[in-house]
Formats: structure tokens, sequence, C-alpha cells
């Protein structure tokens, strides 16, 4: 695949939540890798200053050249910033530190909401999804992670206060899709560190589906201590145990994001 003949371009999924700790770079490099392993092209972009998927995917700081602070900036292209990873077909755009202080000088620009955005106009028709890693907050990054995206997908994590941060997230996309990406959808929500043997895990995972209905996902990522040990041995946790139960929901969740996204395709033709 790829090249003449290639079919719509890449479809741009943020992955947002503005609390941290919630699973979304987990998230993010794991249905990268699983979504990659289903012959998808991914390219993986890292839009939180702590590098956190840079990290887990196995790119050190001394391979940070070139990085999404470069793209935001206008000093180069996504393309040029791409870096391959150790999963075949997943590339990244690494981030570092510098990225924190991108928002100041974003400001100067004549749209510093759209610097993603039309970043990812100018990339090659090379890749079927973009993954958006975004840090823990509603700031310009974030902004232009959603105006960026074709669909949000947030990380949910089955605990007390969970649907109250939700509501402020869906205020915020309600206000992207008013005044900057109309088409912008929320792809689904998916419930990170389910935990089986306590009962607020399934009093929140039922709470959630009771508010949020289908825009939830079938798959429930479990809390599995797989997913937490492999970033620190720079491999998504597919790598590091293919067979853990992390690393088998995450291959089902990018099979019912795939499920999910042909069906929308279908209903819009
Ligand atoms: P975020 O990007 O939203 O801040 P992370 O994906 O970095 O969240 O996850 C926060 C912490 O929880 C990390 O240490 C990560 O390894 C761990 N973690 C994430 N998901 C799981 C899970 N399903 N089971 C166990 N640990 C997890
Ligand atoms: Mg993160």
């Amino acid at each position: 695949r790829g090249g003449a003949g290639k079919g719509p371009r890449a479809r741009v999924i943020c992955l947002a939540n503005q609390k941290g700790g919630v699973g979304k770079t987990t998230t993010a490099i794991n249905l990268g890798t699983a979504l990659a392993a289903i012959g998808e092209k991914v390219l993986l972009i890292d839009l939180d200053p702590q590098g956190n998927a840079s990290t887990g995917l196995g790119v050190g700081r001394s391979d940070r050249t070139v990085t999404t602070y470069e793209v935001l900036t206008g000093q180069t292209g996504l393309q040029q910033a791409a870096l391959s990873t150790v999963v075949p077909g997943l590339d990244l755009v690494a981030s570092t530190v510098d990225l924190s202080g991108a928002e100041i000088e974003l400001a100067d620009e004549a749209e510093p909401q759209r610097q993603l955005q039309k970043a990812i106009a100018g990339l090659p028709a090379d890749y079927d999804h973009v993954l958006v890693d975004c840090p823990p907050s509603l700031s310009l990054l974030t902004i232009n992670g959603l105006v960026a995206a074709d669909a949000v997908l947030v990380p949910l994590q089955c605990e007390f206060f969970a649907l109250e941060g939700l509501s402020q997230l869906l205020r915020t996309v309600e206000r992207v899709r008013a005044s900057y990406n109309p088409r912008l959808e929320l792809h689904g929500i998916v419930l990170t560190m389910f935990d089986r043997r306590n009962n607020l895990s399934e009093q929140v995972a039922s709470d959630v589906r009771e508010h949020m209905g289908d825009q939830v996902y079938e798959t429930v990522i479990p809390r599995n201590v797989r997913l937490s040990e492999a970033p620190s041995h720079g491999k998504p946790a597919l790598v590091y145990d293919m067979k853990c139960p992390g690393s088998e929901a995450y291959m089902q969740l990018a099979r019912e994001v795939i499920r999910r996204e042909r069906a929308q395709a279908n209903k819009a033709a």
C-alpha cells in the first residue's frame, strides 16, 4: 500500500484527557503498536513535553534532535521529524521539554491553534493513522491536537471522579468543534486500569456506560503490571510481553477502533 492510488489521507486520532496518569500515553503506545501489528501504517506524535511516549518507544534523549517542538514552530515538517521505532510500521515524532516553551512562542503565530493541523496537512499519504498523545491539560498544546484531529479518544481511569473530568473535556471538544474544527468527533471512551476485584472499578464502569452509552468502547483495559513495566524497557507491552492481559486488551481495542471507523465510513457513504 501507499503512494499513488491510496485512498483518503490518514485518520487523525487525538488521545486527550486533562487528568494525568489515566493511561493516555500507555494507550497511544500500545494502540499504535496494535494497529501496526494489524498492518496499518501509524505515526505517533508526542505532544507532551514530558516525552513519555518517546521514552516508552525506546527513543532516547540523544535521538530527539528534530521533535514536535520544531514541527509546531514551523521549522520542519512532520515527515522530516518522523523516526522509526522498535515497532515496524509505527513511526514517532518525539518530544522534549522544549515543547513546554512552544506555548508562548505559538502565541505570535497568526493561528496558534492550527499549527499541528497545518503540519498534518503537509504529511504524505503513507500513513493510515496518526495518533496524537496529549499532555495532561487543556492547554494550547491539547487544543492543537483537537483542532488537527478527526476524532478524540478519551482514556478514562476507573476511579471516583472520572465522570466529572469527562464533562469538562467534552465541553472543550464542543468549543473546538464550534470554533475551529467542525468535523471533530468523539471516537470513543476507553476504560483503563480496570480492576475486577475492586467494586469501585465496576461501579465507575457501569456509571460511565449509563451516561455515555455506546460511546464507550466494549474493550476494557485491565490494570496489568506488565503495561507499567514495559516503558522502562523502552518497549510497548505488546513487544515486551505479547501474551499479557494488557497486550491482549490493546489488540482487541485496535480491532474495535477499526470496526468503528469502517461503520462510520459506511454510514457517511
Ligand atoms: P497519562 O499519559 O494519561 O498521564 P500513562 O499512560 O502515563 O498516563 O499512565 C500513568 C501510569 O500508569 C504509568 O506509570 C503507566 O505505566 C501506568 N499504567 C497505565 N495504564 C495501566 C494499566 N492498564 N495497568 C497498570 N498500569 C498502567
Ligand atoms: Mg502521558
